[in-house]
């Protein structure tokens, strides 16, 4: 399996889906997902010119992604964090990572608002948005999202430029593309982070500006979960 084939087919599949709907598909970024892959699978990436990683958990993009960082390497290097965050991890996830697409509560906001100010690095943050309002989830309820956006722009001064979604398991994820689509528009901000290696074409569709995309790029991961 060439991880430099698979960028480039999903790239074609991208290119495609977005042509075939009336949009840009420069519009569209495609965020690999390296979380629980190998060095050698990141190189690979990195290797075909791939810039943008996301991952979910702060400590192990640290073990992934600091040594590039400080190399020199790859000053073009984006990394997004689209798993939850603890904010005792604040610190380090703001001095870490580009975007933040995990905001997904007040006491989360404040503490991002007061972290970025101090590292003077104003990150842009998409909400989590949990479209499915599965308790077990993460994210603000669609109900909720208007006043949580305003929360976080006018209360904690963060840039939130999009929303994200995880469409739940058993259900067609298209109506929860759609709906995101549309809260995205009411708040009138310009990302939509939705779509993962089983539905990303859909997502495209449906007006998505990232992808996130992990096994389809890298294959199975080191255990499952
Ligand atoms: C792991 C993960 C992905 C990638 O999932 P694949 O099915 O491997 O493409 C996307 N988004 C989030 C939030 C994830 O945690």
């Amino acid at each position: 399996m060439s991880i430099s084939k698979n960028l480039s087919d999903i790239q074609a599949i991208i290119n495609k889906n977005a042509q075939e709907h009336g949009r840009d598909p420069s519009q569209v970024s495609l965020v690999a997902v390296s979380k629980r892959q190998s060095d050698a699978a990141i190189r690979d990436a990195l290797d075909s010119g791939h810039r943008i990683f996301g991952e979910n958990r702060v400590q192990e993009a640290q073990a992934h992604w600091m040594m590039h960082r400080q190399s020199g390497n790859y000053t073009d290097l984006i990394l997004h964090l689209i798993g939850p965050l603890q904010t005792n991890k604040v610190k380090d996830a703001v001095a870490l990572f580009d975007v933040i697409e995990t905001l997904d509560r007040e006491k989360l906001a404040r503490a991002l608002g007061k972290e970025m100010q101090k590292q003077e690095r104003q990150l842009p943050c998409f909400i989590q948005v949990n479209t499915g309002e599965e308790a077990q989830k993460s994210g603000v309820y669609p109900s909720d999202l208007e006043e949580f956006y305003a929360f976080c722009v006018r209360e904690c001064g963060l840039d939130v430029t999009g929303l994200m979604c995880i469409p739940p398991i058993d259900e067609p994820a298209a109506m929860h593309f759609g709906l995101l689509n549309r809260l995205t528009h009411n708040l009138g901000l310009t990302h939509l982070s939705m779509g993962m290696s089983a539905d990303y074409p859909k997502a495209v569709a449906l007006g998505a500006t990232y992808i996130r995309v992990g096994t389809g790029i890298f294959g199975v991961r080191s255990d499952t979960n």
